[in-house]
C-alpha cells in the first residue's frame, strides 16, 4: 500500500513538473550556466543576422556608458552599410516563408519567446540597470511586462487576423449581385523597429510582437543606451527557434547608420519611438507606412474641487517615476490659483520623501541617461531661475544625478513651460480659469497625453474634448499602458495609433479578391 502511495506521489510530481515547466531541466541549466554566452565575445557584444551572432567587419565598436559610474559598461558592434544590406536581403527572403507559416504556428513561437524572456528577467533587468540606470525593480518589471505583451500579441493576432470580410456588389447603386469581394489582412514585408533608450525592451517588443504575428520580418536597431538589454531580448527569440533571417538586430549609433536604415529601399514599414529624430525621419522616409511615437509635454490640469491628496500622489508618480524620463510623464502642472498653495505644499512634502541614488538600490531618483541630457535639463532650470521661477527645493546635481525639483510660478516666457526636460524637474503654472489651462495645453507643439483632476465628471469630459492630445486621463496621471489600450499622439507627438491591436492592423494591408459571377442565363424568378 505504501509503495503504491509513493508511486502515486511520484506520478503526481512528474505530471505537475511537466505542466509547470516549459523547458526540460538540462535546457534551463545550459541557459543559466552560460547565460547568453554566445552573444558576447568577452569584450564586445555581437550583432544578430541570419540566425547567427556575428562581429562587424568594421572592427569598430560603440561604447555604452553607465549613467551612474559614467564609465564604459559594455560595447556593441558598429555595423556597416554592407551589413545593413545583408540583413535587409535576409529579412526579405525569410518573410516570404513566414507569411505562409500558419498563424497558429507563429503564435506558438511568440508564446515560446515570451516564456524564455520572462525566464531571463533577472539578467536582462541587470543590463537595464547598468545601461539606463533604471531602478532594479522597475527594470525587472519592464522585462516581465514585455513577455506579457508578446503573448497578448500572439493571442490578439490569432483573433483579428483570422477574420476577413465578404462584400457583395449590389449595395452600391447601379450594381447587380454579381461580384463578391473577399478581404483579408496580409503582411507589409520588412518592418524596421527603432525604440528609444527609456523602455528599450518594452518598446522594442511592442513593435516586434505585432510585426511577427502579422507575418512580417523584423529588423531592430536598438538605442545605443539599452542595446545590450535588446540583444539579450533578441537572443530569447533566437532560442525560441524563429526561422533564420526573420529577426535581425543591427547595432551602431543612430547618427551614423540611422539614415541608411530608414531610407533603405528594402524597408516596407518603420515603427519608431523617440524624440525629434522621428520628425526628421518622417520627412526623409519613402512612401511606406510610418508609426511614430514621439515626445510629449503632458499637462496636468487641476480644478478647485480636485482631491488634492490624489493629485499630489499622481504628480509624484507621474512626474518623477524613472526620474521623469517617460514620454507620458506629467511635464507641466496647470493648477487653479485658489488651490495652488495647498497643492504645492502637499507635493513638496512628498518630494522630500523621494530617495535619490543609484538604480541598484532601487532609489526613486536615479542618474539621467547621459551627461548631455543632464546638461540640457540644467539649462532649462537655469533659464527658469533667471526669469523668476520659485525653486521649491534647492537645485542639486552630482554628475548625471539631479535631485527632484518642483518649480513654482513658472510663466509662459520660460523654456520649461514648453520644452520636454526628460528629467526630475516639474514646472507649475498657476491659472485663473479652465480656458487658460486648455489654451496652454493646446498651444504646445506636442499632443501626446494630458490629465484633468476634478470631482465634476461633466467638466472633466468637456475639458477632455477640448484638449488637443491623443489621450486624456481623468483623475489619474498620464500612462501608456495597459499595452492593449490605444495610444497615440497628435501634432509633433506622433503619427498613427499604437496599442497591440492597432499596431497589428497598422503592420498589415488589406488584400481583396473579387469573384465575378456571370450574368445568369436562366430566369431568376
Ligand atoms: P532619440 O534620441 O530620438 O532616439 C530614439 C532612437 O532613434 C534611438 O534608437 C536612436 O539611436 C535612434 N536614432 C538616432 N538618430 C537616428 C537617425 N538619424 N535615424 C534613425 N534612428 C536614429 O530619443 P531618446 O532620447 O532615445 O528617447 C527619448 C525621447 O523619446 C523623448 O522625447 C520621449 O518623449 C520619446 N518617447 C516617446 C514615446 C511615445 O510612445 N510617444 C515613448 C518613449 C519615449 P541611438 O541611441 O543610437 O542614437
Amino acid at each position: 500500500m505504501i509503495v503504491l502511495q509513493l508511486w502515486l506521489i511520484l506520478l503526481l510530481y512528474l505530471y505537475t513538473y511537466q505542466t509547470i515547466t516549459y523547458y526540460p531541466t538540462d535546457f534551463l541549466h545550459t541557459l543559466s550556466s552560460g547565460v547568453f554566452s554566445e552573444i558576447f565575445d568577452g569584450e564586445v557584444y555581437k550583432y544578430y543576422v541570419d540566425g547567427e551572432w556575428k562581429k562587424s567587419s568594421s572592427g569598430k565598436s560603440v561604447a555604452i556608458i553607465n549613467p551612474t559610474t559614467r564609465k564604459t559598461q559594455y560595447k556593441v558592434q558598429a555595423c556597416t552599410q554592407e551589413e545593413v544590406n545583408k540583413v535587409m536581403e535576409m529579412a526579405k527572403e525569410a518573410q516570404k516563408l513566414w507569411a505562409r507559416t500558419p498563424l497558429w504556428k507563429r503564435a506558438e513561437l511568440l508564446h515560446k519567446a515570451a516564456a524564455i524572456l520572462k525566464e531571463h528577467k533577472a539578467p536582462i533587468g541587470e543590463c537595464l540597470v547598468k545601461e539606463i540606470a533604471k531602478p532594479a525593480k522597475d527594470a525587472v518589471t519592464e522585462v516581465v511586462r514585455s513577455g506579457d505583451l508578446i503573448s497578448y500579441c500572439a493571442e490578439e493576432g490569432v483573433r483579428i487576423l483570422g477574420e476577413g470580410k465578404l462584400l457583395v456588389s449590389d449595395s452600391f447603386p447601379g450594381n447587380e449581385r454579381t461580384k463578391y469581394c473577399l478581404t483579408s489582412k496580409i503582411p507589409l514585408g520588412v518592418v524596421l523597429a527603432i525604440p528609444p533608450f527609456n523602455y528599450p525592451v518594452n518598446l522594442a517588443v511592442s513593435k516586434i510582437g505585432p510585426a511577427l504575428i502579422a507575418g512580417n520580418s523584423l529588423v531592430l536597431k536598438p538605442p545605443t543606451q539599452g542595446a545590450v538589454a535588446c540583444l539579450h531580448m533578441v537572443h530569447c527569440f533566437h532560442l525560441a527557434g524563429f526561422p533564420k533571417g526573420l529577426i535581425s538586430c543591427i547595432t551602431g549609433k543612430g547618427s551614423e547608420i540611422g539614415d541608411f536604415l530608414t531610407m533603405h529601399p528594402g524597408v516596407n514599414c518603420i515603427s519608431f519611438t523617440g524624440g525629434d529624430t522621428g520628425v526628421a525621419i518622417s520627412k526623409k522616409a519613402s512612401m511606406i507606412p510610418l508609426q511614430m511615437e514621439l515626445g510629449g509635454k503632458d499637462a496636468c490640469i487641476v480644478l478647485e474641487d480636485a482631491d488634492l491628496d490624489l493629485v499630489a500622489a499622481n504628480i509624484i508618480k507621474g512626474g518623477f517615476s524613472y526620474s521623469g524620463q517617460r514620454c507620458t510623464a506629467v511635464k507641466v502642472v496647470l493648477v487653479m490659483e485658489s488651490v495652488a498653495d495647498e497643492l504645492v505644499a502637499k507635493v513638496n512634502a512628498k518630494v522630500a520623501k523621494l530617495t535619490v541614488g543609484p538604480p541598484e538600490e532601487n532609489s526613486d531618483i536615479t542618474p539621467v541617461v547621459s551627461e548631455s541630457s543632464a546638461n540640457f535639463i540644467e539649462g532649462l532650470i537655469m533659464d527658469a531661475k533667471e526669469k523668476g521661477a520659485t525653486f521649491c527645493q534647492e537645485y542639486k546635481r552630482e554628475g548625471n544625478l539631479i535631485w527632484p525639483l518642483f518649480l513654482d510660478h513658472v510663466r509662459p516666457d520660460m523654456r520649461i513651460a514648453w520644452e520636454e526636460p526628460f528629467g526630475p524637474v516639474l514646472p507649475v503654472i498657476r491659472i485663473n480659469s479652465i480656458e487658460e489651462g486648455i489654451h496652454h495645453c493646446n498651444a504646445s507643439n506636442f499632443g501626446l497625453q494630458g490629465c484633468v483632476f476634478t470631482k465634476d465628471i461633466n467638466k472633466a469630459i468637456l475639458i477632455s474634448d477640448a484638449m488637443e492630445t491623443g489621450t486624456v486621463q481623468i483623475n489619474s496621471a498620464p500612462a501608456r499602458g495597459p499595452d492593449h489600450f490605444p495610444f497615440q499622439g497628435i501634432k509633433d507627438s506622433g503619427i498613427g495609433s499604437q496599442g497591440i491591436t492597432n499596431s497589428i492592423n497598422m503592420m498589415t494591408k488589406i488584400k481583396s479578391t473579387v469573384i465575378n459571377l456571370p450574368t445568369p442565363s436562366y430566369s431568376m424568378g
